[in-house]
């Protein structure tokens, strides 16, 4: 999940929203605004129903988020690094850079999520309690209250025992732990999952049909959601059981073919480089032989004809820090996580119409490897404009690892997936 807006770190894990979150916080404001305040305590004034219930929904999203802090922190005390959290439109995601070690500690990282939750109805039924022993208002009681049974419903519905919600955790850590088979706990939570996706889809549907009731779209929605991630995260466990401890320099294509970043569209196209060579992205060098970026066929079919013999590649290509990129001996395990997300982000940006050619990169979200890659930031378009004299070196194979900057190309032969993300660099050590 893209991260919209950045809300810095908290105790030491970078946190931010997606746009998507807006749905949560209007749902629910109007929800309490509109008809739960309303009903419950008549008479008060539509402005205080409205202020009050934006800021419950804002605790709410607080709520949310300690749920994934606790996550965070567990998972960071058994050794998974943690990317981020991202407060969306479904609740919240901390993504975590890695497997959990052991099936202990899959366990705790899983279970601390519902407890959170759990102890945060705990406390704001205990604060309802108070308020009303004070003869707060009973609108202020009825907010409180309605956050504390919101967080023991989030409690609940997480621990059912399904992919990829923290119940099915529970459950991978219950069957890895009987089984000692990874494959096999991860294979059982996500049938799991599946069925309870699809069980909330039906019920939602049958809600919408037979009881005319459109709430039913919600728990349909979210079925829905837990039917992709459940199917995804049994995917890519397959996929990591094949994969094993393969290094990416035994999948890459070695020694590929490159552009100069000074040649014209007409000089690469002349050299007809479509025919002979089965990629469909070439990497893109400067003078001094380190890598600009990538040129994919997209791009350039996407440049009018007449235009082609005085765009040059470095116009069109997508710059380095927009490319994922892997150094030859990293295992094949870590590139998928890095991959992955750049295919979400690109299907994501790609259904809001992004993603022709003159519009940026659909996978500008999805930030450069800095660990084992080339520096994050190649240098900005133009500013090699005084080059352009020298342009016409020819398409060189071999080219990048003789200056040992790129040592090959790895790309994933997925025909849904998009050429401008299939296709990604390997730049050498
Ligand atoms: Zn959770």
């Amino acid at each position: 999940m893209d991260e919209t807006l950045s809300l810095g770190r908290i105790a030491g894990v970078r946190v931010g929203l997606n746009w998507s979150v807006l749905v949560i916080v209007a749902l629910v404001t109007v929800a309490l605004a509109h008809s739960e305040f309303p009903s419950a305590h008549p008479g008060h004034s539509a402005l205080l129903y409205w202020a009050l219930a934006l800021l419950a929904a804002i605790v709410f999203l607080a709520s949310l988020l300690a749920h994934e802090l606790a996550h965070a922190v567990v998972a960071r005390r058994n050794g998974v690094q943690v990317d981020g959290i991202t407060l969306w439109m479904l609740g919240g995601a901390a993504r975590l850079h890695s497997e959990a070690p052991t099936p202990g500690a899959e366990l705790r990282i899983a279970a601390v999520g519902p407890l959170t939750s759990l102890l945060a109805g705990g406390v704001f039924a205990g604060i309802a309690a108070g308020l009303h022993a004070l003869h707060a208002s009973g609108l202020v009681v009825e907010a409180v209250v309605w956050l504390s049974a919101i967080n023991v419903m989030l409690a609940v519905f997480n621990a059912l025992p399904a992919a990829p919600l923290d119940g099915g955790r529970l459950l991978r850590a219950y069957l890895w732990h009987r089984t000692g088979d990874r494959l096999r706990a991860t294979r059982g939570a996500s049938a799991a999952g599946r069925a309870l996706g699809w069980f909330m889809v039906l019920t939602g549907f049958a809600a919408v049909w037979f009881g005319h009731n459109l709430s039913g779209l919600w728990p349909a929605l979210i079925g829905w959601f837990l039917i992709g991630a459940a199917t995804t995260e049994a995917r890519q466990a397959e996929l990591r059981s094949v994969l094993g401890s393969v290094p990416v320099h035994r999948v890459m294509t070695p020694n590929p073919v490159t552009v100069p970043d000074t040649a014209t569209l007409a000089d690469f196209l002349a050299e007809g480089p479509f025919g002979p060579y089965r990629h469909s992205a070439f990497p893109v060098l400067t003078a001094d032989g380190s890598v600009a970026g990538l040129l994919t066929v997209r791009r350039v079919e996407a440049t009018p004809a007449q235009a082609r013999a005085s765009t040059t590649v470095r116009e069109v290509m997508r710059p380095l820090a927009e490319i994922i990129t892997a150094a030859p001996q990293e295992p094949m395990l870590d590139l998928l996580p890095r991959l992955e997300a750049a295919l979400y982000a690109a299907r994501w940006s790609s259904t809001k119409g992004a993603s022709s050619a003159s519009s940026p990169s659909p996978t500008s979200a999805v930030p450069c490897p800095g660990r084992a890659g080339p520096p994050r930031r190649s240098r900005t378009p133009g500013s090699s404009g005084t080059r352009s004299m020298e342009s016409s070196r020819a398409l060189s194979r071999g080219t990048l690892n003789q200056t040992g900057r790129v040592s090959g190309l790895v790309s994933t032969d997925d025909p849904d997936r998009p050429v401008e993300q299939a296709e990604y660099f390997v730049p050498g050590p």
